[in-house]
């Protein structure tokens, strides 16, 4: 069967040009810039390269940003605090905190403290449970870089059958919401796999939509894919490779070579899903910066 890639490259490249343009429009008038502000606590290598991406993205759509950095001794309370300053600092419109956290912060604790009208990743509860119940709020950006993907690919999903492997807070569980409600890109009929999840297979092979975020390399084989499916990976795994002068490269969760072939739509990784989660957290900036400055989207 031939197939196409879902180019989240391509699509954030295009959909970071349209917010120029909004953007510039408002400098026009003589307005500030939306600025995103984001913390990052030690020096975890994905975490400064994912932080890289938000800072060059901001850069591109014409925000302005500041990277916060904090040694990883940095205890709970001053983490906390530093978030009561951004969300008392008029100029930030939204901030992020770069996860993973070291072990002896409460990351929910932390997600708490944010301000929920500048929680531009759609990670605190407020905006969870008004996503939960189709109310205005932040999405989460990876679900919502999912949604927006399929849709500007035409892909439907109403009355889909929607496998989802993965049921954390920030992928799995609210894209399974996400798809399931009454939405354009939703009316899904949505299975949600996880560790538990008994004879996966048997619930995989009736997948229309089969999206996988469990961070396993190559854990979907060719055999668990329904012909004509459209297979979305949002796993990034870094894995050896010594063709590669750095010795390892990235590889999603789904074996893509086999896969491909079997599907009608396919995410690479690099290049799918990845992209789209940073420009949703730059439609997510200038939505919050619209609504503080009161300009109509
Ligand atoms: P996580 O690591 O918090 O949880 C993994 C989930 O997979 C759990 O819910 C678990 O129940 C499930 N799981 C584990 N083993 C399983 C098995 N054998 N069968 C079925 N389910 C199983 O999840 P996460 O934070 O959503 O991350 C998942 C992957 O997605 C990681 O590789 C991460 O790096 C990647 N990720 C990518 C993006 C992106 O923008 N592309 C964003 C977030 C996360």
């Amino acid at each position: 069967m031939s197939y196409k890639v879902l180019d989240g490259k391509a699509l954030s490249t295009t959909i970071k040009q349209e917010i120029k343009e909004q953007v510039d429009e408002i400098k026009a008038k003589n307005l500030r810039a939306p600025h995103l502000s984001a913390i990052l606590v030690g020096n975890n290598p994905a975490s400064e390269a994912y932080m890289g991406n938000k800072v060059k993205s901001c850069n591109i759509v014409g925000y302005t940003s500041d990277l916060i950095r904090r040694d990883e001794t940095i205890t709970q309370e001053e983490l906390i605090s530093l978030v009561h300053e951004l969300n008392d600092n008029n100029s930030v419109d939204g901030f992020i905190v770069q996860l993973p956290l070291p072990d002896h912060i409460d990351a929910d604790a932390v997600l708490l403290a944010i301000d929920p009208e500048k929680d531009v990743d759609g990670f605190h509860p407020y905006n969870f449970g008004c996503m939960a119940q189709g109310l205005e709020c932040f999405l989460p950006a990876t679900p919502h870089g999912i949604l927006i993907m399929m849709e500007r690919y035409g892909i439907e999903t109403s009355g889909k059958n929607v496998v989802i492997i993965g049921r954390s807070n920030i992928v799995g569980t609210p894209l399974s919401i996400l798809l399931s409600r009454k939405s354009k890109m939703g009316n899904a009929t949505v299975t949600l796999a996880h560790s538990r999840t008994k004879n996966l297979s048997a619930l995989t092979l009736q997948a229309d939509i089969l999206i996988s975020a469990l961070g396993k390399p190559f854990f979907v084989t060719a055999d668990m894919v329904k012909e004509g499916a459209v297979v979305i990976d949002v796993g990034i795994n870094r894995i050896d490779d010594l063709t590669r002068r750095s010795g390892s490269r990235l590889v999603g969760d789904i074996d893509f070579e086999k896969v491909a072939p079997k599907s009608s739509f396919i995410t690479p990784v690099p290049g799918g899903v990845g992209p789209m989660t940073v420009v949703t957290l730059m439609l997510n900036t200038l939505k919050a910066y619209r609504k503080k400055m009161k300009l109509k989207d």
